[in-house]
């Protein structure tokens, strides 16, 4: 980019919205992920459609890449400008504009925190939940851009579930309305669908219609512990074919188990090889019912099995899991975290194969995630200076995805494919559908500006 250029978004935004100095640069270089870096020539805080819709159809005529970024959180390297260009930031878009309970709905704008939103809506009895770790510094355009999941989609689902519309502002600069208030809405294609999960390829998202629920009235919490990380896997199974859907099933393995001293037993922690989370929601009588339901199904594997007398002692097991990614983040170079997903009656079978996979390759390997929907986040501890090591990491990650995919699951459940796993979507999806993917691509956004990158190798590298 030229000074011309920098000028021209100067003059859409406002001086004050563009950052330029390599220090300011720096810091939208990176996102949640690891291995990748790179950093923008310019970064612009829009503060509404119109402005957003200038921006795009300057970049789009100068030829500049346009990578939109919310709260920079993902973990596949979504956010990150790896063509230089403009990293659009919509943090400065972060009204809620509307709450109606009686129409359980919300508009918002895309820089809303999650976490915010949440609170609002707590205040009026009512629930959106998709509920990625990072709610504390997401925003509902990231969560809808990476259709993102989180520990309570195993019952109530993931983002997409909830977009009622959106408005998008498309490569050129046109802005277009999609959807409308209501949860039922058969006109036409199902467009707004088309952008949610498109990971900032397609479109900049600027306003979102989402659907809410009635907050539950009631929860329970119940902490398991297993000697066996595979007889764990096979519990999660038995509790879903007894019918009972839980809110949220977590995994959790040795590595995080210092997040649990002095709260559970230090002979639990010793013996045992992982904790299951689980949580139930509903009216007060079904809650009681379930967790009877799920502590007997427990009881029959399990070495400890408690179900929480209060909600602080319930808020302590969730903190604990919640520290999960920092945690073992924090103890490694270069935490290599995948996201596959395996059918729920795959997931003892895939934990075998995964653990197996680790041992040949001789790579610590953690285990958590979402058990409950078969989402696992398995995230080998490795460091990328360490050429030999981090080839053996890369070798076991191909392997479980590998596994995953053998066992009819997908390559990613919730956290998308930008840079990250780009390199196995030929092995995950079907080529027709990978080319009618591209010809979408070409028909919104044909100068490829938008996020250019990402989810696709190029076409040589794919074959
Ligand atoms: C500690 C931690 C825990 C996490 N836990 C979970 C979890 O449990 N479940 C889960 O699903 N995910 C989880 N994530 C990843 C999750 O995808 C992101 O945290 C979040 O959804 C992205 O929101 P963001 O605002 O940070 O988006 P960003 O990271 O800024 O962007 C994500 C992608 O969306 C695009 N984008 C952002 N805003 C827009 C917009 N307005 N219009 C178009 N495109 C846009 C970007 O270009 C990028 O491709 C976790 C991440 C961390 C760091």
């Amino acid at each position: 980019m030229n000074k011309n250029d920098i000028e021209a978004l100067r003059r859409i935004v406002g001086q004050g919205n563009v950052l330029t100095s390599p220090e300011e640069l720096y810091t939208y270089s990176y996102d949640g992920t690891a291995t990748w870096q790179h950093a923008p020539e310019a970064v612009v805080f829009p503060e509404n459609a119109e402005q957003v819709s200038k921006l795009l159809a300057c970049a789009n005529e100068r030829r500049i890449p346009v990578t939109p970024r919310g709260g920079g959180t993902n973990v596949s390297g979504g956010s990150i400008p790896i063509e230089g260009g403009i990293v659009l930031v919509t943090t400065r878009m972060d009204r809620i504009l509307e709450i109606r309970k009686e129409n359980l709905h919300a508009i918002v704008e895309p820089g809303v925190i999650l976490g915010d939103f949440n609170d609002e809506l707590a205040k009026q009895g009512l629930f959106f939940p998709p509920d990625p770790q990072s709610f504390a510094g997401c925003t509902l355009g990231g969560v809808v851009a990476e259709n993102s999941g989180g520990p309570s989609c195993l019952k109530y689902g993931v983002a997409k579930q909830y977009v009622l519309g959106l408005e998008v502002v498309l490569a050129d600069g046109r802005i277009m309305k999609l959807g409308g208030l209501t949860p039922k809405n058969r006109t036409g294609y199902e467009l707004a669908m088309l952008f949610t999960g498109s990971e900032g390829t397609l479109g900049v998202i600027t306003r979102i219609t989402l659907r809410l629920i009635p907050a539950p009235k009631a929860n329970a919490t119940i902490v398991t512990a297993f000697e066996d990380i595979a007889v764990a896997g096979q519990t999660v199974s038995d509790i879903i074919a007894g019918t009972v859907l839980p809110s949220k099933c977590e995994f959790i393995d040795r590595w995080t188990f210092d997040k649990f001293r002095g709260i559970l037993p230090d002979d639990v922690l010793a013996a045992s090889q992982v904790i299951l989370l689980i949580q139930l929601d509903g009216l007060p009588e079904t809650v009681a019912a379930e967790t009877r339901t799920v502590e007997e199904t427990a009881r029959k594997s399990a070495t400890f099995v408690r179900v929480t007398e209060n909600q602080a002692e319930a808020d302590g097991y969730w903190a604990a899991r919640r520290a999960h990614f920092s945690d073992i983040s924090n103890r490694t170079h270069t935490l290599v975290n995948e996201d596959v997903s395996v059918p729920r009656d795959k997931i003892a079978e895939f934990i075998r194969r995964a653990r197996e996979s680790a041992d040949r390759h001789d790579v610590p390997l953690s285990l958590a995630g979402h058990v409950g929907d078969g989402n696992f986040h398995p995230a080998i501890l490795s460091d990328v200076r360490d050429r030999e090591h981090y080839g053996r990491a890369m070798k076991c990650v191909e392997e479980i995805i590998t596994i995953a995919l053998e066992l009819g699951g997908v390559l990613s459940g919730e956290h998308g494919i930008g840079l990250e796993k780009k390199r196995f979507l030929k092995q995950a999806m079907d080529p027709q559908a990978i080319a009618v993917m591209r010809r979408i691509k070409d028909v919104l956004d044909p100068h490829h500006i938008l996020n250019p990158g990402k989810i696709w190798e190029p076409p040589d590298a794919e074959g």
